[in-house]
């Protein structure tokens, strides 16, 4: 059934729209060629800008963190908002870092064991915690995109982080909206976990489709715990995290090469959480016209994907 359908806690609206129920189908992968003139492979170190970190510091590393070459912020501006009449601009200040999650040109993050996936989520962890320290910076995304349809240019599986000098929108917006809330939190999950909606859930995180998703296949993970920042997880924790995120992952596979994830760190209430999607194609008139966003695959269709 089609439903203009309201965020929890957002004025935010999607249009639910199936055009017909139609199962996910298996795609096929091809196993990408080996390039050896790919700057993000092993051995190749001296092809990118400068090394911030790597995991273990040896030759034979698992992970590698360095700036990006094609950078949208660079720590050389000028944070200053500055007004020119009734215009105001800063200079595009910041810290743009790409981070290769494996050294093997052809594997993906789902292919990694859960050992290897928490080694990711511990490398984020660090870099978000260096990138907050740093002068002038009030706020650290991180992000994946895989395939071309989610943004990546490269094929080589890497994820990415953005410092820089303001506290994005959505997350001022998600703090109001929860602000003046009795445990929103808990009430929601609660809810979730007891809907047609729900996907996963272990000792320490909770995974379903939002019922506003604005994305095929669209799916938010929640810690259990209330805790506002990545950076507050515990071994444990990361441990149950890179668990879910192996199965959720796994599953995008089936569905399509192309995902994003992204972290919601929170600054004052909101909780820390995950949020992850298939990406099919790009927005059209209708929803850059009216901000509203049509998702075609409904999120209990989508969640009883992610159960099977
Ligand atoms: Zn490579």
């Amino acid at each position: 059934m089609d439903e203009l359908r309201k965020d929890y806690f957002l004025d935010r609206y999607v249009l639910i729209s199936p055009v017909r129920s139609k199962r996910p189908h298996l795609v096929r992968h091809e196993k990408k060629k080996k390039d050896s003139r790919c700057s993000f492979c092993i051995g190749n170190e001296g092809k990118t800008p400068q090394e911030l970190y790597r995991y273990p510091h040896t030759k034979e590393w698992q992970l590698r963190v360095f700036y990006n070459k094609y950078p949208v912020v660079t720590p050389g501006k000028n944070p200053e908002m500055k007004r020119k009449g009734s215009l105001v601009s800063s200079g595009s200040f910041g810290y743009h870092e790409v981070i290769v999650d494996t050294p093997g040109h052809d594997e993906e993050l789902w292919d990694l064991p859960i050992e290897r996936i928490a080694d990711v989520l511990r490398v984020y962890n660090e870099r978000i915690e260096a990138n907050m320290k740093k002068r002038g910076i009030k706020y650290v995304s991180l992000f994946k995109n895989h395939g071309g349809l989610a943004g990546a240019s490269l094929h080589h599986s890497h994820s990415q982080l953005v410092a820089y000098s303001q506290i994005p929108e959505i997350i001022k917006e998600k703090e109001k909206a929860i602000a003046s809330r009795d445990n929103p939190y808990g009430h929601l999950i609660k809810g979730e976990m007891d809907s047609s909606r729900r996907c996963f859930e272990n000792i320490h995180f909770a995974a379903f489709c939002p019922f506003a998703s604005r994305f095929p296949y669209e799916i938010v993970v929640f810690p259990k715990r209330h805790i506002l920042n990545a950076t507050e997880l515990t071994e444990d924790e990361i441990i149950s995290l890179a668990e879910i995120m192996r199965i959720i992952l796994l599953k995008l596979r089936v569905v399509g090469e192309n995902y994003n994830f992204y972290f919601q760190n929170g600054i004052k209430n909101m909780r820390f959480h995950i949020e992850m999607m298939q990406r099919k194609g790009t927005l059209a008139g209708f929803e850059l016209a009216t901000d509203c966003l049509i998702n075609t695959v409904r999120p209990e269709d989508a969640a009883k994907f992610y159960r099977e």
